[in-house]
């Protein structure tokens, strides 16, 4: 059986004292999960280990990094390595969020570096794609997310796919309170996962947790998670309040 998991990435918001409060919130609110029923939590760098001390024996609730160096150590400034945030007790990475595709000049061949650091340290990573709204328009999603899996995560073995997680995030949705269709989300995800499963074989690609993101939120996550392709969320803007959030994890 998948995993299924809700996700919340913070990006660069809530001050140390609020994330404290609100993981806190968020804890006293949280559902019995299990090994196939997880949440994860991405603030920023500053509140890793504030967030992975208070997560620390709860089961099935992690903390994720929402980015991580493609070096391994060294002369760096400003960046942190998988080692670091392995040592921070830290269990998943973002990787490939479009915000570092689109802010940060992130390539495809960048990406499948930062993987490769975060799978060395032991860690999962939560593996971002999706298309521009121009895409989108001229009806070439497919292709165009294909490429961006094709050439961050081909270079994989196999065994390293246990490891993958994959969020489908098509770019015109983050944000701006526009989300996927349930069709357009199923239509996607079921793409995803027969091009993995032609590269690797039906047991990676049945295998594989495909999330959906992009203005997710409580009143429509049951309906995206329905599809069975769907095993859950990546979410922005409704992960920073402890009761959408909740409501999120709740769909799951
Ligand atoms: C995101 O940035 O990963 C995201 C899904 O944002 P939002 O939920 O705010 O659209």
């Amino acid at each position: 059986m998948r995993k299924k998991i809700v996700a919340g990435n913070w990006k660069m918001n809530r001050t140390l004292q609020e994330g404290h409060s609100l993981v806190a919130g968020i804890l006293a609110g949280l559902p019995a999960l299990s090994s196939h029923k997880q949440v994860v939590i991405a603030p920023t760098y500053v509140h890793l280990t504030q967030t992975a001390a208070q997560l620390a024996g709860h089961a099935h609730i992690h903390t994720a990094a929402q980015n991580c160096s493609n070096q391994e150590s060294g002369a760096f400034t400003g960046e942190v390595s998988a080692g670091i945030l392995k040592s921070a007790g830290i269990g998943y990475v973002i990787i490939g969020h479009s915000e570092r595709r689109e802010y940060f000049g992130e390539t495809n061949a960048l990406l499948a570096q930062k993987t490769d650091r975060v799978l060395a340290h032991g860690m999962e990573v939560i593996f971002c794609c999706g298309e521009p709204l121009a895409v989108r328009d001229a009806d070439t999603q497919n292709a165009n997310v294909e490429t961006q899996i094709r050439e961050g995560l081909f270079h994989l073995a196999a065994e390293a796919w246990s490891h993958i997680v994959l969020a489908y995030e098509p770019i015109w949705a983050i944000g701006t309170g526009r989300t996927a269709s349930s069709q357009q989300a199923q239509d996607m995800h079921h793409h995803i996962r027969a091009v993995v499963r032609a590269q690797y074989g039906a047991t990676v690609a049945d295998n594989l947790t495909i999330l959906y993101g992009g203005s997710c939120k409580p009143s429509n996550a049951a309906e995206l998670f329905a599809c069975p392709d769907v095993d859950g969320g990546l979410i922005g803007g409704a992960s920073l309040k402890a009761d959408e959030f909740l409501g999120i994890v709740a769909a799951m």
